[in-house]
């Protein structure tokens, strides 16, 4: 699967990988790692968006993975608001796609809906997983990364997210 990560507010770095460290002992491992990317924040005044995308692999069920999400989401400090608004949020999960799998229910929809809009969604994606088609708009990201409109001004983060796994790698 392929989960998008992003944070809004304090030290955002430390917040991604505090996930990606968390999804890694209880979704599955972390295959791959994009690069960071900053992208100043629409739609809400605010603190710009760092983003992510990694590769999990894990024998969960969608439904399990999404419960397990927001778990992390909610235990690290992120506040849910009733109003209908945007607010700046420490970490936002989502899951991006689920193999090349469809699911639409009150719940979940899978692929993440317009994914294909966002650049701070199709930059990560490309990095880890350029030829990996999107299962309803039968395109490569890298393909949606090329026909997207969204002209905000996305930049490489010079910072990285580090694998959990390599933490422990007493060889190294
Ligand atoms: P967004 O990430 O779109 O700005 P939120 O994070 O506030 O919105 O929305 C979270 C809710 O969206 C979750 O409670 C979940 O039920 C629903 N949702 C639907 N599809 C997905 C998905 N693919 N990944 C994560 N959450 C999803
Ligand atoms: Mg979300």
């Amino acid at each position: 699967i392929f989960i998008g990560l992003g944070s809004t507010v304090g030290d955002r770095l430390s917040y991604l990988q505090l996930a990606v460290d968390t999804i890694h002992y209880e979704v599955g491992s972390i295959w791959k790692l994009s690069s960071c990317y900053e992208t100043p924040a629409m739609g809400f005044e605010g603190d710009p968006f760092l983003n992510a995308c990694i590769e999990v692999r894990t024998s969960l069920s969608a439904e399990l993975v999404l419960s397990k999400l927001l778990q992390i989401e909610e235990r690290h400090g992120r506040k849910r608001f009733d109003d209908g608004q945007y607010h700046a949020r420490t970490i936002d999960l989502d899951i991006l796609f689920f193999d090349d799998e469809i699911i639409e229910n009150e719940l979940l929809s899978v692929p993440h809906p317009r994914l294909e809009q966002r650049l701070f969604v199709l930059h990560p994606m490309v990095d880890i997983a350029p030829d990996f088609v999107h299962p309803k708009l039968k395109k490569t990201t890298s393909k949606l990364a090329e026909d997207c409109m969204d002209d905000s001004l996305i930049s490489k983060f010079e910072a990285t997210l580090k694998n959990p796994l390599h933490t422990f790698d007493v060889s190294a």
